[in-house]
């Protein structure tokens, strides 16, 4: 048989970290199985869910590039596969039709209990230190006092009698688990008394219905697989085996949340992270190759990844790992699709500079091509690329007097280098304006005037970049050009008279 798995997400945020990573899983998993990989949307919370949401989910799943074989219809794209509808709000006549089976065989039972009769259940145990449970008081009424209940109008919960015992199954991840039934607070609503089914039912009369064979998924739901086991069994369905993935903490080891910490995929790729950097990190978050191998793309991983090399233990979410990542995976990409990628973030950046009154030079492909091999070993992140070279586009470059003296120097001695860094630029470039004759140069003056070079470097760089970390300098100088070079530290000199007096 093939196997069938399935990612299920709720459209009641955009696409979370640990979502994704379960996405990932369940994709992999399919294809190093050769088998199928479903996605289905679980919107019956009507409240919290919405299109913009599901839009983000879809969008950002096909963005790192996990492709599912059955999935609702997206972005004009029909519906694929033989088990639709793939939306659980599009898919209630099931459900409905799951509980009347139920219902009819006594498994689950009518449930006349009021919100003021279940408060008042859940208070008298809190007072007696109990754990929540129901009690059971519609469990074994008789048809008549269904009929009286009715007659006054209450209208009715479907409750699934949960019964007693143990469930136990083996879960291909956190081994043998066994659940008394007493612990999972008595009988359970699967719908509720407007006729709105209940996550629960829902996923499970899907999970059959759409005959999946693998529930991988958070260990968050490790909990309710045991009223999932009944259900399935309950339904006379085949049980899938279980994989619960390992929680990702934050590095204090508490539950990562999107209250407490950076969850959207979306956050991390406008950040300018790629995707195959994220791939890659969330397929190390719970699952290492056994090796010391790091980098691996989407294709490797469905080759390697199997699930017994995921772990138990909560896996700490690095982000300096991420970055690390982030950066090998930039540096392997190839030119055309480096500028491509990053040319956004460099407009961004330079649209900022406008709005800040700085002329600018629109960048072209070409400026881009010529500038990478500086800068590709030094952009953690693509939106990095402003900071390192938006001071080419910009033609009005102020800088602090403050940021122009190198820490260990005074104003003086930064006027001093400034103006004979200028001479020295200006004849080094009668003959030739290259990076080479440049660099001589301006050691041969570190050296006759005594100075660091490095100091004598970073006076220069700041005076014509405005920033202290850029492209080497020697190559910045010449992609700025004689000109703009010179009229840079003749506007530096201003600042540090104007600064110094
Ligand atoms: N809709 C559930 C969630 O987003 C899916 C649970 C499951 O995979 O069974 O957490």
């Amino acid at each position: 048989m093939t196997n069938r798995c399935r990612i299920a997400p709720s459209p009641t945020g955009p696409l979370h970290i640990g979502t994704a990573r379960t996405a990932l899983y369940n994709y992999l998993f399919a294809r190093r199985t050769g088998g199928t990989f479903i996605l289905r949307l679980e919107d019956t919370d009507a409240a919290r869910s919405s299109l913009e949401h599901e839009r983000d989910i879809l969008e950002g799943l096909h963005w790192l590039g996990l492709t599912w074989d059955e999935g609702p219809e997206v972005a004009g794209l029909p519906a694929r596969g033989p088990f639709g509808p793939y939306r659980q709000m599009q898919r209630l006549p099931l459900y409905r039709e799951a509980a009347d089976r139920l219902l009819s065989q006594d498994r689950a039972y009518p449930c006349y209990c009021t919100p003021d009769e279940l408060a008042a259940d859940r208070h008298a145990q809190e007072q007696a230190h109990q754990p929540p449970h129901y009690v059971g008081r519609c469990a074994t009424l008789s048809m008549d006092q269904r009929r009286q209940r009715e007659a006054e109008g209450r209208k009715p919960a479907v409750r699934f009698r949960v019964g007693e015992g143990i469930v136990a199954f083996d879960d291909l991840i956190r081994g043998h688990v066994e659940i008394d039934t007493t612990a999972l607070g008595g009988d359970l609503v699967i719908v509720r008394s407007d006729g709105t089914p209940l996550y629960h039912f829902t996923v499970v009369v899907d999970d059959a219905e759409m005959r999946i064979t693998h529930v991988i998924r958070g260990e968050d739901h490790l909990s309710n697989t045991p009223k999932h086991i009944l259900l399935f069994r309950a339904l006379g369905a085949d049980i899938p085996t279980f994989a619960h993935l390992p929680l990702i903490l934050n590095a204090d080891r508490t539950k990562m949340s999107k209250r407490k910490s950076q969850t959207a995929i979306e956050d991390y790729r406008n950040e300018g992270f790629v995707k195959e950097a994220i791939v890659n990190y969330l397929a190390l978050l719970g699952w290492s190759p056994g090796t010391e191998e790091e980098i691996f793309g989407l294709d490797e991983l469905a080759q390697r990844f199997d699930l017994e090399r995921v772990h138990s233990a909560g896996a700490v979410f690095d982000r300096g790992r991420l970055e690390w990542l982030n950066g090998q995976w930039m540096r392997r990409l190839p030119d055309e699709e480096l500028i491509e990628r990053s040319m956004p973030f460099l407009f961004r950046s330079l649209d900022e500079r406008a709005a800040a009154g700085g002329a600018i030079r629109t960048p072209t492909e070409a400026d881009l091509h010529a500038l990478l091999p500086m800068i590709r070993e030094r952009l953690p992140l693509l939106s990095s690329i402003g900071d390192l070279i938006d001071f080419l586009f910009v033609d009005d470059v102020r800088v602090d007097a403050a940021l122009l003296v190198p820490k260990r120097w005074d104003a003086r001695t930064t006027t001093d280098a400034v103006a004979d860094a200028r001479r020295v630029i200006a004849e080094a470039g009668a003959v030739s304006f290259e990076a080479d004759e440049l660099e001589v140069a301006l050691r041969q003056l570190a050296e006759e005037r005594g100075w660091k070079a490095g100091d004598l470097f970073m006076a220069i760089r700041v005076a014509v970049t405005g920033r202290t970390a850029t492209p080497p300098l020697f190559d910045t100088l010449v992609a700025l050009g004689q000109e703009r070079t010179l009229e840079r530290l003749d506007r530096a000199a201003e600042t540090l008279r104007s600064g110094v007096a």
